[in-house]
């Protein structure tokens, strides 16, 4: 895959870079490596100096920086901007939080007498350098998720981004050493994927994180393993949003259409697949369906657009295939199912609810990313709960009911990182983030997220 910016409104290649070559690689690597050694023993306070002036300057770019992301993989710009400021909100919440995050920790005496121990603690070191290998859909916020307690922890990074957002990648990179970071401390690799291997076996190397899809997960996951280094995985999702009848059913089928659409559609914790209760189904499938026509499609820089086109022709047609074999199979498109007729240039696609959906299907297990939402009836908790289940992915969940019982069930038995209930999944930094089953695993975000990339220490006392 070339680096380069290619504007998925219109097709058009608007800048292409050449990769780094290996004695480019090398410098990194080594800068990096001769980084942390004097890094990680700075203190919180340095940490969150640097990490503080990185989000005030990107506060200041938001609106640059939102544009750039944009051109490159086609978010609607007020959605770029959130993106930013959300940026901004996690730095700052590490900054202020990481101390106590990673404060040692003091097992009772009682409990460790009997190691022989006057007193013992748990402290928590960071691990070195760790490469993040990161995805276009959010480019600014899964590197900061990544960056911004790895960096207070006392990690450094170096960032493999996905090659269709070089240069959000490149701005990434640029923040940092504006911040006033010591080089070496986050350094991006403009490489394609291929360069991947020879960097995790690097020795130098302690860790790696990858955020994407299955393929490249297990690529990553296996080399690592290879290597005994430790790797979390945030990979696809097919999220299930129940509807249970007790819910607020206009809002529920409101929150349905953002929760489908945000990012045009491409987002791991999207709902996916919508699984409504017989008693309420004919009144939201005919809300969330209106909600979805009504959708404003368009140019991503407009500020009135709500959805703009897929970050890639590839991604068109991949979503394409999986609708055209709902079609095929018998599935109703009760919106949607085409490319928009308006849009010569450009990879857009409609708003889709599709209905009559089998297991016969592609798109019953496969991620759909993009703007296309699949809607199921169900008879009770029992088959909802099943149909949610049914799926290789388990990243979240959403269920709208008001009924006690059903939030118990729900919560014992989804097989998915997180529950949301009357809601849609959002992450937010003191939250974790994370999936099981083929969605991955390990946690971003939270104590859990900083405490991935450290070396939880035990330090005894005789
Ligand atoms: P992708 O093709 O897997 O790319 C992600 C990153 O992995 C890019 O940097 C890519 O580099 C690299 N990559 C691709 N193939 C690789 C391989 N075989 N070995 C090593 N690295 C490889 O995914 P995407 O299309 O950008 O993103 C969409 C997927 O990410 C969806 O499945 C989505 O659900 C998932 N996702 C998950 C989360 C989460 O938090 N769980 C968040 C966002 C997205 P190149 O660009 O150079 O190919």
């Amino acid at each position: 895959m070339p680096i380069a910016t290619v504007n998925p409104t219109s097709g058009e290649t608007l800048k292409t870079f050449d990769a780094f070559g290996a004695e480019e690689i090398e410098r990194r690597v080594a800068a990096a490596a001769d980084r942390f050694r004097h890094y990680r023993t700075t203190g919180f306070d340095e940490r969150a100096r640097l990490l503080n002036r990185a989000a005030d300057l990107l506060e200041q770019d938001a609106p640059d920086i939102a544009r750039t992301m944009t051109t490159e993989m086609g978010k609607p710009v007020a959605a770029a901007r959130a993106e930013a400021l959300k940026c901004v909100k996690a730095m700052r919440w590490y900054a202020q939080r990481a101390e106590d995050l990673l404060a040692d920790e003091h097992p009772a005496e009682a409990d460790v007498t009997d190691s022989g121990a006057a007193h013992a603690r748990v402290h928590y070191r960071p691990l070195g350098v760790v490469l993040a290998v990161m995805p276009w859909n959010f480019p600014l916020w899964q590197v900061v998720r990544f960056a911004a307690p790895a960096l207070m922890a006392g990690n450094v990074g170096l960032l493999k981004h996905a090659s269709n957002v070089p240069q959000t990648a490149l701005y990434l990179e640029d923040l940092f050493r504006r911040a006033g970071y010591p080089e070496g401390c986050f350094q991006t690799l403009l490489v394609g994927s291929g360069a991947i291997e020879s960097v995790l076996r690097d020795p130098r190397v302690a860790a790696a994180t990858l955020t994407g899809s299955e393929p490249a997960g297990r690529s990553v996951a296996s080399i690592a393993s290879d290597e005994v280094k430790k790797t979390v995985l945030e990979l696809g999702g097919s999220d299930p949003y129940v509807v249970m009848p007790s819910a607020d059913i206009e809002r529920a089928a409101r929150t349905a259409v953002t929760a489908r659409v945000q990012n045009n559609g491409q987002s791991c914790i999207a709902a996916k697949r919508f699984i409504v209760h017989e008693d309420v189904y004919d009144t939201f499938a005919e809300r969330f369906t209106a909600g979805m026509r009504d959708l404003t499609v368009g140019d991503p820089l407009d500020e009135s657009t709500d959805v703009g086109p897929l970050s890639s022709e590839q991604g068109r047609a991949d979503l394409e295939a999986l609708v055209d074999d709902a079609l095929e199979r018998g599935a109703t498109a009760l919106c949607g199912g085409a490319r928009p007729k308006e849009y010569e240039r450009g990879w857009f696609y409609e708003p889709t609810v599709l209905a009559g959906v089998t297991d016969a299907m592609r798109i019953h297990r496969e991620e759909a990313f993009g703007p296309v939402a699949t809607l199921y009836r169900v008879g009770g908790p029992d088959e909802a709960v099943s149909l949610a289940n049914d799926t290789p992915f388990g990243l979240s969940s959403n269920v709208w009911t008001r009924d006690e019982e059903d939030v118990r069930r729900f919560v014992r038995d989804l097989e998915a990182g997180g529950v949301y209930f009357n809601g849609m999944t959002a992450s937010h930094p003191a939250l974790p983030f994370g999936g099981v089953k083929r969605s991955g695993y390990g946690r971003e975000l939270s104590g859990h997220g900083i405490k991935e990339f450290c070396n939880v220490t035990t330090v005894w006392h005789g």
